[in-house]
């Protein structure tokens, strides 16, 4: 069995202020080594369901948080960024048998996370088909797109929500709640010990009922919080300026939907 594990910061447990998941701050050791065990946990859950080959990316800001050595031998890392439009899950196809995800966070626009953010700050909010976006919607329907299924994710309770919403059989380690600027976390070695047990749980069962069916037909709309940046990337092709803050694009093939969030977000 190949699994996939995506991994960001803003959702790992106790990741408050902004200064935690900066690399170039004192605070930010710490939550490096969190992240890096929380990823330890799934590796080892995916292994006891037995997981003969796991790659990893290394998903957040310069996609160097992770510490190598301290994951599991049977692990492919995934540094820094290609460039290619698959962003978060870079190197995902049909291959795999199943994907996991560390570390996610709520969207823009929620209040479930004092970090709350789709992407960067730059985004006041991501609607696709209607529906606020977060990055797991984002790469979750990557995923659709190359037919592999979602069948893990921890986070603050916010993502864990919206995932149980768009799959219901997904299992999930909620590790924190969002309040205001503040948040309410498990104890970080729970953290590990629910993220091993449900991992595994997970890719024992069914994992074919997590599959989500891929919309034929995306209408995005992406609103900036600076005017100017909207102008610009209403340039875009295909793009258009549906308010000063707020471009609009549609199209049914998923892949060109990445190709703007490549370019524009
Ligand atoms: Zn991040």
């Amino acid at each position: 069995m190949k699994v996939y594990i995506s991994a960001d910061i803003e959702g790992v447990t106790g990741v408050t202020h902004w200064d935690e998941a900066d690399r170039l701050k004192p605070d930010y050791n710490e939550f490096r080594e969190q992240m890096t065990a929380e990823v330890s946990a799934a590796c080892e859950g995916a292994l006891l369901a037995g997981a003969t080959e796991i790659w990893i990316k290394d998903a957040h800001a310069s996609a160097r948080n992770l510490i190598a050595a301290r994951l599991p031998r049977h692990t492919h890392l995934i540094r820094g960024w290609s460039g290619h439009p698959f962003s978060m899950v870079q190197e995902l196809d049909g291959s795999f048998h199943a994907m996991l995800m560390v570390g996610y966070h709520s969207r823009a626009g929620s209040g479930a996370n004092p970090l709350a953010h789709t992407i960067s700050g730059n985004i006041a909010g991501l609607k696709i088909n209607g529906s606020y976006a977060s990055e797991l919607l984002m790469h979750v329907y990557t995923a659709a797109y190359v037919n592999v299924p979602l069948v893990f994710v921890s986070g603050d309770e916010g993502i864990c929500e919206d995932a149980t919403w768009l799959i219901p059989p997904i299992a999930t380690v909620a590790v924190k709640r969002g309040v205001g600027d503040a948040s309410i976390n498990i104890h970080p070695h729970l953290a590990v010990d629910q993220i091993i047990e449900r991992v595994q749980t997970a890719l024992q069962d069914d994992i074919s009922k997590c599959r989500l069916p891929l919309p034929e037909h995306f209408a995005v709309q992406i609103t900036y919080r600076d005017h100017a940046m909207a102008h610009r990337a209403s340039f875009f092709p295909g793009a258009v300026l549906e308010q000063p803050h707020t471009i609009g694009f549609e199209s049914d093939d998923y892949f060109e939907v990445l190709r703007l969030f490549s370019f524009v977000l």
